[in-house]
This record gives C-alpha cells, sequence and structure tokens, in this order.
C-alpha cells in the first residue's frame, strides 16, 4: 500500500498553474487517489470563468470512473505551494454518491492527519433505498 507521504508527492507531480480564459488559474491544485484495487488516478482543478470549472479530486474520481473503478481506498488534493486542502463538500458528497463504500475512504487533510469520509460528511444527502 502507498504511503500518505508517497500519494502527496503523486498529487503534487501534476500540479502546472497555467492562465486559461478570462486569467482564470488552472491546475494549481492537483489530486491523487488509490482505489481499492490499487490503481492510482490523478486530477487537477480547473477554473473557468463563468464557474464550470471543477476541483482537482473532481477530476481524480472522474478518471477512476472512466477507468472503470468506484471505490476509494485514500485520496488527497494539494495546493501549488504544498499545503494539502481538505476536500469542499461538493467533493466529500460526490465521493459518497460514486459509492457507498467510499464512506469509509480515508481523506489526507494534513501531512500527518487522515480521518475517514463519514468523518468529513456526518450527514450526506440521501434520497434512496
Ligand atoms: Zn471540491
Amino acid at each position: 500500500m502507498i504511503t500518505n507521504k508517497e500519494l502527496i508527492e503523486k498529487a503534487k507531480s501534476v500540479i502546472n498553474p497555467q492562465k486559461v480564459a478570462g486569467n482564470k488559474l488552472t491546475s494549481d491544485v492537483g489530486s491523487a487517489l488509490i482505489t481499492d484495487k490499487g490503481s492510482i488516478y490523478l486530477g487537477v482543478c480547473i477554473d473557468t470563468q463563468e464557474g464550470s470549472g471543477f476541483c482537482a479530486e473532481h477530476n481524480a474520481i472522474a478518471a477512476m470512473v472512466t477507468g472503470g473503478e468506484y471505490k476509494i481506498k485514500k485520496i488527497v488534493a494539494v495546493w501549488k505551494d504544498g499545503t494539502i486542502i481538505p476536500p469542499c463538500g461538493k467533493c466529500r458528497e460526490f465521493m459518497w454518491q460514486i459509492d457507498k463504500d467510499n464512506w469509509n475512504t480515508e481523506v489526507i487533510i494534513k501531512k500527518d492527519k487522515a480521518v475517514k469520509l463519514k468523518e468529513l460528511l456526518p450527514y450526506h444527502w440521501h434520497n434512496e433505498e
């Protein structure tokens, strides 16, 4: 199993800040996740003028789903200066909506601290079975 430090380095490896249309900055946050099968998926944030952009975690999760996987063992997002950023509310809910087992995903929120998704999202949206 990959260490938290190694996963953080994977997230950093895709950070590549670039100005896009409207002077918006993209790729200044990188995310890495490892699935229950041991696959690693990466993503960067994309910021756009009218708000259609998305977070680095969202991008990494989309890559995972494209790869036919749904269960996240561990995930992290890192800003361009190396700061670890806990996921926003939308990404927390997104992980839960992709697979209910992600309730136990380890989310790295600081250099030396990881918590379960269920600790970050105690009252998820619910409309089903
Ligand atoms: Zn987010």
